[in-house]
Parts: C-alpha cells; sequence; structure tokens
C-alpha cells in the first residue's frame, strides 16, 4: 500500500488528527461484497476492492469492535482514527466474500441480521431486482399491477426499471407490497433463493470473529407500523441470534435507519429498554464523545479507487453534526 500511495496517506493521517480531531469514531456501513462487478448492483464493492479498503484501514486507521469503540468513545481513550465496519442485513457474501478478507487483515466487523430472510428467505428489493435481471423479455408490462409498461433492451433499462418499481412500491403497506412482489415475481423464472446467509453461515460468522447484531425480523420501517410490532420485531430477531450464537447480540441497527424518519425516538427508548449495548443508524457522520450511542451515525466512502476511498474517509472526520447527540 506504501508504494501504491507513496506516502501521501501516511502524511495526511497525523494532519488531520491534528488536536481538533480527537476522539471520533467512523462507522463504516456496507450491505454485500461481490465477487466481480454486477451491473445490476453496481454500487456494491467487488472483493478485490473490499481487501483494497480493509488494507487502508489496516495500514493507517484504527479498526475496532463496535462494542469496544463505543465504550472507549465513551471512556474517552479512542485512538486516532478509529473505524468500525459494519454490514446491515445479513447476506450471505458476507461470509464466503467478505469474512476472508476481514481475516486476512484482521478487521473486526459486525453483521446486523434481518432474521426473518434467513436460510433462502429474499428482501423485497432483491426481488425485484433479480426479476428484472432475469426477465426473459424485452418489455416488462406490469400496468395490470398499477405499475408501468418497462423497456427492458439494455441493462441501463432493466436497471431504470428497477429504480421506477422501487420507487413507486417502497412507501407502500408492507403486507401489501409483498403480495404485489408476488405477482411481479412470476415475470422473474427461477430467483436465487441463496442470497441471505443460512444458520450455519451466522455461526460461521461469529466463531470466526465477526459480531452479530440484530436487524428485526422483517426489516420493517420502525416508524410505520405500531409500537407494540416494532418492539416485537427487535425482540424476537434478538432472541432468534442469541438463541442460535448462544452468546449475547447487543447491538442493533434500524432498518433503513434514517432518524425521525425510519425510526423515532420510542425506538430508539425501545432499543436501549430491550438490553442493548449500542444503535447505530444511517445518518452520514462520525460519532463525537456527545453521541447518543443509541443512534451512532455511519458513512462510507462509495468511491472505488483506494486512494480516493482514503481520502473521503479522512474528510469524514471532520463531519460532526450535532443531530444525534446524547439525551441521557
Ligand atoms: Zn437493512
Amino acid at each position: 500500500m506504501k508504494d501504491l500511495f507513496p506516502g501521501l496517506v501516511a502524511r495526511m493521517v497525523p494532519l488531520v488528527f491534528s488536536a481538533h480531531r480527537k476522539q471520533r469514531l467512523s462507522i463504516l456501513i456496507y450491505h454485500r461484497v461481490v465477487p466481480q462487478r454486477d451491473e445490476m448492483r453496481a454500487g456494491e464493492p467487488t472483493v478485490e476492492e473490499f481487501d483494497a479498503q480493509m488494507r487502508i484501514l489496516r495500514e493507517y486507521f484504527h479498526p475496532l469492535p463496535l462494542v469496544e469503540a463505543v465504550e472507549r468513545l465513551q471512556s474517552g481513550s479512542l485512538p486516532d482514527g478509529a473505524v468500525c465496519v459494519t454490514f446491515d442485513d445479513g447476506y450471505a457474501d458476507n461470509e464466503t466474500h467478505a469474512m476472508p478478507v476481514l481475516k486476512k487483515y484482521g478487521v473486526p466487523a459486525t453483521v446486523f441480521v434481518s432474521t426473518g430472510f434467513l436460510n433462502g428467505g429474499r428482501m423485497w428489493n432483491d426481488t425485484v431486482i433479480e426479476v428484472l435481471r432475469n426477465c426473459p423479455d424485452e418489455v416488462l408490462d406490469l400496468r395490470e399491477l398499477n405499475l408501468d409498461c418497462y423497456p427492458l433492451r439494455s441493462t441501463e433499462q432493466r436497471l431504470d426499471a428497477v429504480d421506477s418499481i422501487l420507487q413507486q412500491i417502497k412507501h407502500f403497506d408492507p403486507q401489501e407490497r409483498l403480495a404485489l412482489v408476488t405477482r411481479i415475481q412470476k415475470h422473474g423464472g427461477k430467483l436465487p433463493d441463496d442470497l441471505m446467509m443460512t444458520d450455519a453461515q451466522v455461526q460461521s460468522l461469529a466463531r470466526n470473529g465477526v459480531s452479530i447484531g440484530a436487524h428485526t425480523v422483517n426489516h420493517p420501517i420502525l416508524s410505520s407500523i405500531g409500537g407494540d410490532i416494532a418492539r416485537r420485531e427487535v425482540q424476537e430477531s434478538k432472541q432468534y441470534l442469541e438463541a442460535l450464537l448462544q452468546a449475547p447480540v447487543d447491538v442493533f441497527a434500524y432498518p433503513n435507519g434514517r432518524p425521525d424518519l425510519d425510526y423515532k425516538m420510542e425506538h430508539r427508548d425501545m432499543v436501549r429498554e430491550l438490553g442493548f449495548k449500542a444503535a447505530v443508524s444511517t445518518h452520514w457522520g462520525v460519532s463525537t464523545t456527545t453521541s447518543d450511542r443509541y443512534q451512532l451515525p455511519r458513512f462510507t466512502p462509495w468511491d472505488r479507487h483506494p486512494l480516493k476511498f482514503a481520502a473521503r474517509l479522512l474528510a469524514s472526520y471532520r463531519n460532526v453534526d450535532p443531530l444525534l447527540a446524547a439525551v441521557d
């Protein structure tokens, strides 16, 4: 890496972590790591890109386990460049493709699992993507479902169709959306049933030092469901994982994760009451000593080039936002 970057990043690190940027924690958010570039999921890093990113973390930053990082943030003993790696949802490639890289560099990570999709399940947005990838026709006519008629002659058109459908149905009631997606599904032929982990893969991650966190059962937007159902979603995912791993599960990620939109303060209080030690949102930023440990912000540089990734991660330590300050 030093030969790749001719010392540039190494020289920038102490400058960035000058006295003004002490006690800051950057928590990265990933979903998947794919074996090679997948044009239908172009935002997901390949193994090669993820490898370069983890190598940067190991060489220039201080990767820490999430709970340890939160505790050290609160006790004021965080090292400069403190960073945590997290994954949301529970994709199988976290175990098959990300874990070997994490082990190679000794980078701790936390995987937040939505337990309802384990062992052959599929998230509704993935069903839409896979249908649009597989649909053998040049046009997909979904007007009978009150959607549009989508041309599918190129990857771009297929991606446009995915965007359009996801936008149109993402705010639907979950039951209604599931019923609709089930009807869309018949246009896609045989869809993959191994996108998400099996129980054994979750156990394998844990055995290999990856922390497991809860992410609800069915991935609902907590603010759009009743309080009792929300509590059950949070609690049952925790209980399922604890039974599976025979170990406490003490961190949580809010589905979609935007403060005040996807979850409210009542859900934050619920997570604390259910015995979690910390929870992460998707609000962009870094944590400081005043951050609420039940709404930690996250951020992931989107650059494919390792140098840009490193530079943007460094710059993110400036990005302190008072929105999620501790409330108690
Ligand atoms: Zn999620």
